[in-house]
């Protein structure tokens, strides 16, 4: 990397190549600093299925799954070029029209969205599944829209678009960028890397088309503090480590710094800056505030009757939304399948309700389980299972109360998130509630993501907040154009400054919002003042799938599974309410 650009852009993933690819197109020099690792060639996602810390994870070794077990959330994120989209289930869905009606700074509405999602949609070539394929429809796919049927919920399935390439599979092609892809295989590995390109991640279209306009991309990259510079042309020196080389220090400037590095980890670094290197103390005292995990909420099915083969097909095909007023709470959620490759099929099955796998007394604290998993995935040897295609995951996501809080650990001085889980707790048992109706209606027994059923902490793959964008530095931490208060030309662009859940899958939004704010961006430099991006003109307007589902008056219809015991008109259960009071007293609620 050189010593100094126009630009230095922090990250990679939806937030950060949207503005590499939009500033390099501007004339601006650009330089991308990276954590991870390039999989830019294919065939070169980890798959060593004997050793779990060969290439996998980010802390060790610089791979692939940045996995952060806090102790109220669990966050799951990815590291590498292209973000999160190396291991995404490639679903693009808009935020409906009523998530912009608060919360949201003037002028955000989804009207006002509309174009910049068509632009994102054109970039990442998105379709839904049944868009023709020599292979038909994937066995889960055809299953779920029969539940949806069963369940008397057709009216709120839908086939949410993906960015995935569904040509013939088995040979390269060009995609429009000049990158070669080839057909999705049905291989279902979309969520561990996709090694044959089928899936549309960003190293194959924004960042390559950044590179084509002179971006440099420095991966292995990570970033360590920003501080402003004294004097000179440049207004920022950002320093990081080379892990590419030992982990050397190295430091470089810009005018304009984008700090992409989605929402815990912008959150954090940007609290460093503030409060642990004092670099930037302007930065609002709202920062770390608004964190959402976007109601993620993980369920299975196993033993079903009719086979959902997991492992066929894209990672996520289908969505049944909920939306109704449950217990005094508005509920909306979105339910989409999952699927995952067939070589974790042996381990999924340790969370078969019928395996007994885990009992209580061996689990008694979250250290224990992390063990007795270890413990019983290394002795599980072979890792398919003859019972995985009788099993099903699936991953629920909805509208929380955002609420949550990124602040650094008073000792550790790393992130830790407080989640207030209690309050949240009205869409997590509805979430629950769908699941079970679901694996009922497929003749299986349902099972929760055990750190959920034991310990009541969510895992969650969709963070947002933390930054927040809003009208006033009071409010939030950057403007609406992603410029940080009080610190010019520094700009956060990415899941951070979601002002709240959008409910549905982010990765759009974060991208169009994106795309939103870094026209503006570039329309403030002399002589740019009409530009706009280029591949906007060959943008058409696409029908995002939840705009054709229909809720009834008065919501969709309950799920059959009852709440457990319910509290007079308020319909929660007694247990939920102790949660509730425990939280308080212990602090949790914000
Ligand atoms: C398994 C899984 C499935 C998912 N499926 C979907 C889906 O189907 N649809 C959807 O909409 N969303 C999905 N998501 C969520 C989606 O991936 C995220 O919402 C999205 O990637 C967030 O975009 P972002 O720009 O905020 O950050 P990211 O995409 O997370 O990008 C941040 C980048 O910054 C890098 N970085 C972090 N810290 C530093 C540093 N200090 N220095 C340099 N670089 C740094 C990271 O390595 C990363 O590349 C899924 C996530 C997971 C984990
Ligand atoms: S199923 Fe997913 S991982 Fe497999 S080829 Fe298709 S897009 Fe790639």
């Amino acid at each position: 990397m050189k010593a100094s650009y126009d630009v230095i852009v922090i990250g990679s993933g939806f937030g950060g190549s949207v503005a590499a690819c939009r500033m390099a197109q501007s004339a601006c020099s650009v330089g991308v600093l990276e954590r991870g690792k390039s999989y830019e060639t294919m065939n070169s996602f980890p798959r060593d299925w004997s050793d779990p810390l060969n290439g996998w994870l980010w802390s060790v070794g610089q791979g692939l799954f940045d996995v952060r077990p806090f102790e109220e959330m669990t966050v799951v994120q990815g590291a590498g070029l292209g973000g999160g989209s190396l291991i995404y289930a490639n679903v693009h869905l808009r935020a409906p029209e009523d998530v912009f009606t608060s919360g949201w700074p003037q002028g955000y509405t989804r009207a006002a969205l509309d174009p910049y999602y068509d632009l994102v949609a054109y970039m990442l070539d998105i379709n839904p599944i049944t868009r023709s394929h020599s292979l038909g429809i994937p066995t889960k796919t055809e299953l779920m829209k029969r539940i949806a049927e069963r369940l008397g919920r057709s009216q709120q399935f839908c086939y949410p678009n993906i960015a995935v390439d569904l040509s013939a599979p088995g040979t390269n092609h060009q995609n429009k960028f000049g990158v070669d892809q080839q057909g999705c295989r049905f291989c279902g590995e979309c969520d561990i890397g996709c090694n044959v390109h089928a899936k549309n991640t960003l190293d194959l279209n924004y960042l390559a088309l950044a590179r084509k306009h002179g971006a440099e991309i420095g991966t292995l990259c990570e970033v360590t503090g920003i501080r402003p510079r004294q004097s000179g042309g440049s207004n920022y020196v950002v320093t990081y480590k080379d892990h590419g080389d030992g982990g050397t220090e190295r430091q470089c400037e810009a005018k304009y710094v984008f700090v992409c590095c989605g929402a815990v980890n912008s959150t954090e670094l940007l609290l460093r800056c503030r409060d642990i290197d004092q670099t930037l103390p302007n930065i609002s005292r709202r920062l770390g505030y608004g964190y959402s995990g976007n109601g993620d909420f993980l369920a299975f099915a196993f033993n079903t009757k009719e086979p959902f083969k997991p492992s066929e097909g894209p990672t996520i095909t289908t969505g049944i939304v909920y939306s109704r007023t449950d217990g005094g709470s508005d509920t909306w959620f979105i339910f989409e399948e999952g699927g995952y490759p067939k070589e974790v099929g042996g381990i999924v099955q340790l969370l078969n309700p019928r395996e007994d796998w885990f009992h209580h007394s061996e689990v008694l604290t979250r250290e224990a389980f992390r063990q007795a998993f270890r413990h019983k995935a290394q002795n599980k040897g072979g890792f398919q299972d003859p019972r995985s295609d009788n099993s099903a995951v699936f991953l629920a996501m909805g509208r929380d109360l955002a609420d949550g809080l990124i602040e650094l650990h008073p000792v550790s001085k790393t992130a830790r998130i407080r989640w207030n889980t209690p309050g949240n707790l009205p869409l997590y048992r509805a979430e629950e509630r769908f699941s079970t109706d679901v694996a009922e209606a497929m003749g299986g027994d349902v099972a929760f993501n055990p750190l959920w059923r034991l310990f009541h902490v969510p895992v969650t793959v969709h963070n947002l907040g933390g930054c927040l964008m809003a009208d006033s530095p009071h409010l939030g931490v950057v403007d609406p154009s992603g410029e940080v208060y009080g610190h010019q030309n520094l700009f956060v662009l990415d899941g951070a400054i979601l002002p709240k859940a959008t409910g549905s899958n982010p990765s759009h939004t974060i991208a169009a919002v994106a795309e939103r704010c870094v026209e503006a961006i570039v329309q403030r430099i002399p002589q740019k003042s009409g530009w706009r991006a280029p591949e906007m003109s060959s943008a058409t307007h696409i029908k995002d799938p939840l705009s054709s589902i229909a809720i009834p008056a008065g919501g969709t219809i309950p799920t059959a599974t009852r709440p457990p015991l319910s509290l007079g008109n308020t319909q929660r259960s007694v247990a939920d309410s102790i949660a509730e009071i425990i939280g308080r007293l212990s602090g949790r609620s914000n």
